[in-house]
């Protein structure tokens, strides 16, 4: 019997999507879309001309794995402050391309800022922001002919908070002249992606190439954001930037988040994300770009860093033990991921899995690269360890936390390191 009879379709083909290819755009080093993995963003909340303060957010971002910045632009002194940022980041020896966020006076900061211009990787406008009126075309029109100069791309955010009131007011009367008119919510859905496309031809129009326009159509609600985008990448091939705007605090803005992008990830759309979190009162601003990596790496889009599974732990297992040890591996992973990164190429795919008791623990810890089964309550209190499959040692006594991590570190040497990489190239010279 073939796999194929017993396996239904549906199961085989169960994957990550298969993308869909947009036009590629280069943001300073980072290619966006055209077929490139999914690229990972983010935003600071410093006051831009605050330079110290904003170099060191920047930089915390850029080293999370933050792969692109945005940064407030917001007035002169914001503008003046951006080659600076960008001349301090170099000299650390970060390179994470910025890209400066306008509303209302871009063209003038632009314009009056060269050198801003200059640093800046990429600059996001909004179409319903850019100016009023007569100045509307214009005004867009300065900053596109100013991204032409600079050779730089555009992204046109289109945002649900601030959308084009000339272009909504036009498709309501339309909409409501129609016999059986569409729900305000469906005509507001039309505007934001018309708003994005409008602004994108009239950009081409200008004389800005398609591999410099990145689109972005930003709503707050779960169902909007899967309609705009899905809408967005039917009509278009230009490379999506996906998020949720005003996801919101801790785990409300993170399930929304997730919620909404992997929907559409999941449909192949989307060329880069940004998780919106608002952070705690004096939180961590790079929780959002972990955010973002998990979402990927969970969805089997991207790998980024070693992911700890651990079972929830239940009635079986009462001590925190279990739960201390979980979260103890996971940060010391975190924390060594930049050494690692750099002496043990391929590290980012490694599987830890921290189990609570004998009902499912020696079975996911025989799928992990290295995985341990602490005791449950009542269980004889030994933690056996399982690498690649086997059972390699048992653990007791006190310090099982501190043993089981220095088994997860010789692991990571002994898998990843060169030693390892040239005696497995010679093992398979060998075959
Ligand atoms: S592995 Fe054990 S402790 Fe963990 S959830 Fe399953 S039964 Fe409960």
């Amino acid at each position: 019997m073939t796999l194929a009879r017993v396996v239904p379709d549906e199961l085989l083909e169960a994957g990550p999507a298969v993308r869909k290819l947009t036009v590629g755009v280069p943001v300073g080093r980072v290619l966006v879309g055209g077929g490139a993995p999914v690229v990972v963003q983010s935003m600071t909340n410093t006051d831009t001309a605050d330079i110290p303060a904003t170099v060191r957010q920047v930089a915390a971002l850029a080293r999370a794995g933050s792969e692109i910045v945005r940064i407030t632009v917001d007035r002169d002194e914001s503008a003046a402050a951006v080659p600076h940022i960008h001349e301090k980041l170099l000299a650390m020896g970060i390179d994470v391309p910025m890209v400066g966020d306008f509303h209302y006076i871009g063209h003038k900061l632009l314009a009056d800022h060269p050198a801003c211009a200059e640093a800046l990787a990429k600059y996001r406008i909004n179409p319903g922001n850019v100016g009023f009126g007569d100045k509307k075309d214009r005004q867009f029109a300065a900053i596109v002919e100013t991204a032409i100069r600079h050779d730089k791309p555009v992204r046109i955010g289109a945002n649900w908070g601030s959308l084009d009131s000339d272009l909504l007011t036009r498709l309501m009367d339309e909409n409501a002249k129609l016999p059986k008119p569409a729900e305000a919510r469906a005509v507001t859905r039309e505007a934001l992606v018309r708003s994005a496309l409008l602004s994108a031809a009239l950009a081409e129009e200008i004389g800005l190439g398609r591999d410099r326009i990145i689109l972005s159509a930003k709503v707050s609600a779960v169902q909007d954001l899967i309609a705009v985008y899905s809408e967005l990448s039917r009509r278009s091939d230009y490379a999506l930037h996906l998020g949720l705007t005003e996801a919101g605090m801790g785990s409300k803005g993170i399930v929304a988040s997730t919620a909404a992008m992997g929907v559409v990830l999941q449909a192949g759309i989307g060329d880069t994300i940004r998780v919106s979190l608002t952070p705690e009162p004096n939180g961590d601003r790079t929780r959002e770009v972990q955010v973002a990596q998990e979402i990927l790496q969970t969805m089997g889009l991207r790998t980024f860093v070693p992911l700890v599974a651990a079972c929830p732990g239940c009635g079986r297992t009462t001590s925190t033990v279990f739960q201390e040890l979980a979260q103890s591996v996971q940060d010391m992973i975190r924390e060594r991921m930049p050494v690692w990164k750099q002496s043990y190429p391929g590290v980012e795919a490694l599987n830890v899995a921290v189990m609570g008791c004998i009902v499912n623990g020696p079975g996911e810890s025989k799928h992990a690269d290295i995985g341990i089964s602490l005791p449950g309550t009542g269980e004889t209190p030994s933690a056996p360890v399982f690498i690649d499959g086997k059972k390699a040692v048992t653990l007791r006594g006190p310090n099982i936390q501190q043993e089981f991590r220095a088994l997860v570190e010789d692991y990571v040497e002994k898998r990843y390191g060169v030693g390892a990489t040239a005696g497995a190239e010679q093992a398979d010279a060998a075959e």
